[in-house]
């Protein structure tokens, strides 16, 4: 049996740019080590999750974990708080959130609290609080925005919003739809409660008063989710896994499987990453772990800044980073792809097929050369990323027989 690793370069596909000639970020990438694993390996054209599909990160990661989206997915909520960095485990209910400001009545007067962007951090901890045991906790995102997750036995996200969703409201009552949301439903709100004499009191939101601006002072919660009840990795394959990863939403993902987060000095989730570090990481990783991903999250940045030269150059860290997997094929089957396709061109994500390469001593090979999108159609396979894992167990050994 091999050890397994899994290298996704994030939103890696593309289509042709004007400013590269035509040629997609990773074509006119001088990719050198990229080429070598393909000319070893065998290749072809993955699809997210099934062809055609626009995927998220959340989702496409889920399938190339082997986790069919299809089967497991909640929605974003718990996936945004995993992004904003909250831990989320099976089984939690997680909210987005607004910090807003009502007036003493409960009625909104502003759903973002003249857009806050200052001082949330601070408003967000001050709401860690533990209800009977269950515990809640807040963290910030991007201006006004926030999440909460909720851990605790037998949560429900049958709930419905505090959030009025329009100004001059007063802030709703959270009710259970059904009989198990309504104990979640009633420690929500004492929650809310709460979380008002705090923020009423709030330095953060005396200092602002004081300065001509409107407190932040309720949360406004809506889009409850429940994280997916998902098989921990370690008992689906029988591997023990790590996770090397710059963005929360992956590590927490994997987190949420069980699986080990290791983290590298100065993997930042941007450009500017420590590329040798991952690699050197995800190296020492399989002395103790049977498979290892390893996310680059720069490609995807690039793509989304439409920024094709950026885009390249990510791939030509990632290509030098990558040398000295060479000399680990003897016990280690690696495959190398995207998530998605981040076109630069496009500044999202499409539904386009991305190259992918598998290689490991003793394997079949085909006569593909190069990595890229173009030449892996070319290659030997086409596959959906939810069967990238089953693929990786058979030329791995590990795979157990389907049938007599
Ligand atoms: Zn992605
Ligand atoms: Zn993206």
């Amino acid at each position: 049996m091999k050890k397994i690793v899994l290298i996704v370069l994030d939103g890696l596909g593309d289509r042709p740019n004007k400013i590269l000639h035509g040629r997609t970020a990773l074509q006119a990438a001088y990719r050198p080590n990229l080429n070598h694993l393909a000319s070893l390996g065998i290749n072809g054209v993955m699809h997210p999750i099934k062809p055609g599909i626009r995927s998220g990160s959340d989702t496409s990661h889920l399938s190339l974990l082997g986790y069919d989206p299809e089967e497991v997915y909640t929605g974003r909520g718990p996936f945004e708080a995993l992004g904003l960095g909250l831990e989320v485990l099976p089984g939690d209910i997680a909210f987005r959130a607004n910090f807003g400001t009502v007036d003493s009545g409960g009625i909104v007067m502003d759903r973002r609290a003249d857009r806050i962007s200052q001082g949330t951090d601070l408003l967000a901890s001050s709401l860690n609080m533990n209800i009977d045991g269950y515990i809640f906790r807040v963290k910030e995102g991007v201006e006004h925005r926030a999440a909460l997750v909720i851990h605790g036995p037998g949560l429900s996200s049958a709930v419905t919003d505090s959030d009025p969703h329009e100004v001059g409201k007063k802030v709703e009552t959270v009710k259970g739809v059904d009989e198990a949301g309504k104990r979640t439903a009633e420690l929500v709100n004492r929650f809310l409660e709460k979380a008002r004499n705090i923020l009423r009191n709030h330095p953060v939101n005396t200092e602002r008063i004081k300065n001509g601006l409107k407190p932040a002072n309720e949360v406004l919660l809506r889009g409850a989710g429940k994280a997916p009840d998902l098989i921990p990795f370690e008992k689906k394959y029988g591997m023990k896994g790590a996770c090397i990863a710059g963005i929360p939403m992956i590590t927490g993902l994997c987190n949420m499987l069980g699986m080990d987060i290791i983290k590298v000095k100065g993997a930042t989730g941007r450009t500017d990453t420590n590329y040798e570090g991952k690699v050197s990481a995800l190296i020492n990783a399989l002395k103790t772990h049977d498979f290892v991903i390893l996310n680059f999250k720069g490609t995807d940045v690039a793509g989304h800044d439409g920024d094709p030269i950026l885009k390249k150059s990510v791939i030509e860290r990632v290509d030098r980073a990558i040398a000295p997997l060479k000399n680990q094929l003897e016990n280690t089957a690696i495959a190398i792809t995207g998530d998605h396709s981040t076109p630069c061109e496009m500044k999202d994500h499409s539904g386009d097929h991305l190259p992918i390469l598998f290689v490991t001593s003793g394997n079949l090979r085909d006569r593909v050369k190069r990595f890229d999108e173009i030449s892996c159609m070319e290659g030997g396979l086409e596959i959906n990323s939810t069967n990238v894992m089953d693929y990786l167990l058979q030329i791995s050994d590990r795979s157990d027989k389907y049938g007599a």
